[in-house]
């Protein structure tokens, strides 16, 4: 629907299932209405689901935080990192890809509105870490990610994801050949699909809401 009214064609958007908090049997039931793609963002978890659903054709994104300690777990069972803010854990996901999978796809997260609490690359920077990261042989750099601020406003909603729209453009001008804009959650996507993302992260919207965990 939001495809039509922005005049995309929908082939243009997938549309990655964020598994995050769900049990094994959500994924399933999903699966079971064709959706193959997956995003988590807590490893432990992932990994167990993972493992659990190995001889199912699935498609596994992280979209956490990284951190130096996770690199090697999500280069050996991930297909993507749509999560990738610096080059220091580019090196390490690189040299710890196995030589039996295919190079790890990767998306450069992008902190569009340079909110001090956010990780991602900054605009500025974002040229130069694409640089050193695509010369990295065991990554493939696909595209772009980011994780804007929250607002109910369509109009304020769609002003970083033409931003990274932007990026995005220029990268592909200086020669990088990028096919993936990953933007838009619940709560933004039809801003976000207005606004060229080629992949929508969408948890809520197909699963409920969360379940909070306990604290234990
Ligand atoms: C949780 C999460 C989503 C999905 O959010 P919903 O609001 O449930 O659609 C998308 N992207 C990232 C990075 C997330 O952590």
């Amino acid at each position: 629907m939001a495809a039509r009214r922005f005049d995309r064609s929908p082939e243009n958007i997938q549309l990655l299932a964020v598994s995050k908090n769900r049990p094994v049997a959500d994924i399933l039931t999903a699966f079971n209405n064709n959706q193959y793609r997956f995003g988590e963002s807590y490893l432990q978890e992932a990994i167990s689901k993972i493992e659990y659903l190995r001889d199912y054709p699935l498609e596994w994104h992280f979209i956490g935080p990284l951190q130096s300690n996770k690199t090697r777990l999500i280069a050996e069972n991930f297909d993507w990192v749509q999560s990738l803010c610096n080059l220091k854990h580019a090196q390490r996901l690189n040299a710890q890809r196995p030589e039996k999978l295919p190079p790890l796809n990767i998306c450069i997260q992008v902190n569009v509105s340079e909110e001090p609490q956010k990780s991602g690359v900054t605009l500025a920077d974002l040229l130069t870490n694409a640089q050193a990261i695509a010369e990295l042989p065991r990554l493939r750099l696909r595209g772009l990610m980011t994780l804007p601020a929250f607002s109910q406003d369509f109009n304020q909603q769609r002003i970083p994801f033409r931003a990274l729209h932007t990026a995005y453009q220029q990268l592909q001008a200086s020669g990088f050949t990028l096919d993936m804009l990953s933007m838009g959650m619940t709560n933004d996507m039809e801003a976000a699909i207005g606004e060229g993302a080629t992949l929508v992260r969408i948890g809520t919207g197909i699963f409920g809401e969360r379940i909070k965990k306990m604290a234990s």
